[in-house]
Formats: C-alpha cells, structure tokens, sequence
C-alpha cells in the first residue's frame, strides 16, 4: 500500500497540461506528494485530441533555442538548469528546425504522461473539477481552454464578469524600434491631468494615399481561419481590424485611427489624415502595445503590412496580434507574487490562464508556482526569482508589473527586463544588450535555484 499524505501535506493541480505537467514534477521532484485532476479524455476540449498529459494544441514550436539572444531561449535553459520535464522531454523529440525548438508532438506528449505516471509521488485522477476548492493545496492549470464550469467557479470568485472569451491580441512593439523623428507622443486633446497622462500615447501619421496603400494591404493580406469549434463571435469593441477595413474603407479612420485632436509637432500645419496610435504595455516604458489593432493576419503578414506605418519602418515586434478564444485572469490585480489568489491563498494560478502566452511560458509559470507550493507545504520560505530572469520577469510582469487595466496575454521578451546598467538602447549594440540581459539572467537564476538545495 503506497503511502498517502494527509490532505494537507498534498499538492492537488487542476490540469494537466504543460503547465500542469511542470508544477507536478518540479513538486513531486521537491518530495511533495502530487494529484493531478485532468479532465480529458473524459471531458474534452475543441482544440485537444487526445488523453494524454501536456498535448500542444496548434504549432509544435517551443520557438527558439538561442539562449543568449533571445528571451524564450533563455526560458529554456532556465527551465533546463531546474531539470523541467518538458525541456528534457522536448530535447528527446527535437525535430530539425534550425535554432528552433520544433518538438515531434504525439511522442513528445505520450513522453510526459508516462513519466508523470511512472513517479512514485503523482497520481493523475480523471476528474473535471468544477468548483473552486475550499481547502488544501491547490494550484490552478486549466489554461485557455478552462472547461465552462470552473471558469464560472473562478468567474465568480474573482469578481471576474465572463472567463471564457475571444482572446484578440494587438502587436507589441518594442519602444527603441520606433522612429521618433516621425512619431510623436500626444493623449488626443491633450487629455490627462499630468504631463505623463497628456503624452500617454505615441501618435504614426498617416496621409490619404499612405492610409489608403494600408487598407489595400489588410484587405489582401492572409489571414488565419479560425479552427473548429471557434466561431468569430468578438466583442463588437475589439474587432480585429482587417474585419473593420471589411465594413467600409473609412471605418478604421472613424476608429482605432480617427486623427483627431492630435498635432503633429513635426509638421504643425500638416493634418494627419489618419493616426495609428500606440500606449505603453509594461511599467519599464520598453514596449508599446498598437492600440485596437487586434489582428488575425498571419504572422508575416502582420509585420510587412505593419511596417508600412509611417514610424515603424524598423519595428521589432515583442509579440504579433492573434485571436484565439482563451480564458485568463486579471493576474495584476488578482494575485500575489507567490501567485497565490489573494483573497483564496490556499489556491496558485499557473499557466496561460495567468495570462502568459505559449507552451514555454505556461510551462515556466508551471515550473515556479510546483516550486513555490511545494516550498509552502514543507514550511520552506521562497521567493520568485529575480525580475532580470526570464521566469522571474514573466511572474513579475503579470503580477503587478503589468497594467491591470489593458491585460492581456504576453510572451516572454526581453522588454520585459530592467534594463542592464551602462548598456544603452540602439539597435547597433542589441546583441551586446541581449547578451548582457542573458549573461545576467543566468547567473541569477542558477543563484536562485543553488539556495534552495
Ligand atoms: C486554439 C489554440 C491554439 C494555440 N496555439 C498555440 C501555439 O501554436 N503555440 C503556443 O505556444 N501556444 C498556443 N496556444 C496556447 C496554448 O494553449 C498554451 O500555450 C499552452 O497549452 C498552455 O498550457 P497550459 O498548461 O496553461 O494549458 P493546457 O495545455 O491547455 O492545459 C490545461 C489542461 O487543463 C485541463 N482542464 C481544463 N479545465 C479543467 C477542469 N475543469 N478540470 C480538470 N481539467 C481541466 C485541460 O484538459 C488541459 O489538459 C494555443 C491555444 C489555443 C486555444
């Protein structure tokens, strides 16, 4: 008869996805008995096809694996170094991609469910769970596609008016991508009590033939159909705006790119015929979200049909828009930094229903909040990581360092780092700043996982 832990000396997760999968193992490694509660294959999902542990729904990318110039390889090798079975289990089915990550999906997911079934210390109970737990260890990682029950069990709890919803992204550019001798920061009317609110947004001028160049190429661009089982049901308010540019040439210039109530301090007495607009996304002031610019363009079509706004020629993007439904919490305002519910902490969120975005991130939300349980059940005191680490930057972003107000889904990227002293912008020195942020990271995150040995 294996030993049973009392109720209390138990970690219970709900999902078991790659988020899931992760906070099981790092916990169960740590010596914490684990159940994982996963629904599938007796409740399914519209994008899952099977009943097995950490299937990757869509693409089979864990994007690139360059650990010193890119933020997401830099996720790797953190999760690496923390002996995550995801990074170990997709290294054992790499397929050839060049310096991408490209897994071999079925056997890889087959991998992790053996594995996790194999540990002495995790039991999986086929179960949906549909309401929030009063008691006991819990952590929450049910991901995009949160089965209708607990989203309105965790709805509910939160406050939240709706979980389950059309997740339509807008691009992120990175700030120092900009060109400022043609962009300009301005509120519309100047609007704001502080000079910060009245320059809270960076204004793309736009004249009647650039404007129309631009309709032409939404109207042409390729787009991504929507899968089965998802319908184009958006919310009339972030309409994705190839959709707008559908309902008539001028919907965008009465919407997302009304010229109004701006002048451009670069040519004073030249009216704007239309003005893409774009707010900061982080409290760094490094990236800039495009505002209503949510999108279903494929991805390299976003970023030659977006390059063509004037003052974004030389645009990097941190993130491409997309639409996909998802469900996902107001993490900023919801939970700790342990990521804990406030005002439930026996419950932790881990995954993309904190609000990160990809396998890798959900993975790496799941790897700290296993760590971070785990610690509290054997009454170890532990802190996140360090912001300058790429785990450590994701949790900090989505608890507390993001703006609650516009939340929305975010990838791992380096502008969501402090900035590295005596390393300035520009894009001649970027991989020198890269290297300098990657450099950092990892000695910080091998500190961080050295103290809890
Ligand atoms: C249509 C679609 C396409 C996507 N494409 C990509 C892509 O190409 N690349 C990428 O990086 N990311 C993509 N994503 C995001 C992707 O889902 C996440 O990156 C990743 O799977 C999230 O991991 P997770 O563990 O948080 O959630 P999941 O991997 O979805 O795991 C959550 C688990 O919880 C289970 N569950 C849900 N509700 C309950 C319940 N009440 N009780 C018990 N179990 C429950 C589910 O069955 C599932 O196994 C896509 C998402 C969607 C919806």
């Amino acid at each position: 008869m294996p030993y049973i832990a009392p109720m209390t000396d138990r970690l219970h997760i709900i999902g078991g996805g790659l988020a899931g999968s992760e906070a099981a193992w790092q916990a169960a490694n740590l010596g914490v008995p684990v159940t994982i509660h996963e629904m599938r294959p007796k409740v399914g999902t519209f994008a899952h096809h099977t009943g097995n542990l950490a299937e990757m729904v869509c693409s089979n990318s864990f994007r690139s694996d360059d650990s010193e110039q890119n933020a997401v390889g830099l996720l790797h090798w953190e999760m690496r170094q923390a002996g995550g079975i995801i990074m170990a289990t997709a290294d054992k089915h790499r397929l050839p991609a060049g310096g991408a990550l490209a897994v071999d999906r079925e056997p890889f997911a087959e991998s992790v469910t053996e594995a996790i079934k194999a540990h002495p210390l995790i039991d999986v109970s086929y179960e949906e769970i549909t309401e929030l737990p009063t008691s006991g260890q819990w952590i929450i990682a049910t991901g995009p596609l949160t089965s209708d029950a607990l989203s309105s069990a965790i709805a509910k709890a939160t406050g939240a008016e709706a979980l389950a919803f059309f997740d339509a992204i807008a691009p992120i550019v990175y700030a120092d991508s900009i060109n400022m001798d043609v962009a300009w920061m301005q509120s519309r009317y100047d609007k704001g009590d502080s000079e910060e609110e009245q320059k809270a947004y960076l204004n793309c001028p736009m004249d009647e033939a650039q404007y129309n160049a631009f309709i032409d190429a939404l109207l042409a661009a390729d787009k991504a159909e929507f899968r089965e089982g998802e319908t184009a049901k958006y919310f009339d308010g972030c309409l994705p705006i190839e959709v707008m540019a559908e309902r008539g040439r001028e919907t965008l210039r009465f919407g997302p790119m009304k010229p109004v109530g701006l002048t451009n301090p670069h040519q004073p007495d030249v009216k704007a015929h239309a003005v893409v607009q774009l707010r900061f996304d982080n409290a760094l002031g490094t990236l800039m979200n495009i505002v209503g610019f949510q999108t279903k363009m494929k991805h390299g079509a976003q970023v030659e049909v977006f390059k063509t706004i004037p003052g974004l020629e030389d645009a990097s993007f941190a993130r491409l828009g997309g639409i996909h439904r998802n469900s996902f919490i107001n993490s900023p305002t919801l939970l700790d930094d342990q990521m804990r519910l406030k005002s439930q902490p026996n419950i932790r969120f881990a995954g993309q229903i904190t609000g990160v975005e990809g396998y890798v991130e959900s993975a790496g939300m799941g790897l700290l909040a296993g760590r971070l349980a785990a610690a509290e059940l054997q009454g170890r005191s532990l802190t996140g990581p360090a912001p300058e680490t790429a785990t450590g930057a994701l949790v900090t972003h989505i608890t507390g360092g993001a703006e609650a107000k516009y939340f929305q889904p975010m990838n791992v990227n380096f502008g969501l780092f402090p900035p590295v002293e005596g390393i300035k912008g520009g894009r001649k020195r970027r991989v020198e700043r890269y290297k300098a942020y990657t450099d950092r990271a990892k000695t910080l995150w091998t500190d961080w996982l050295d103290a809890q040995v």
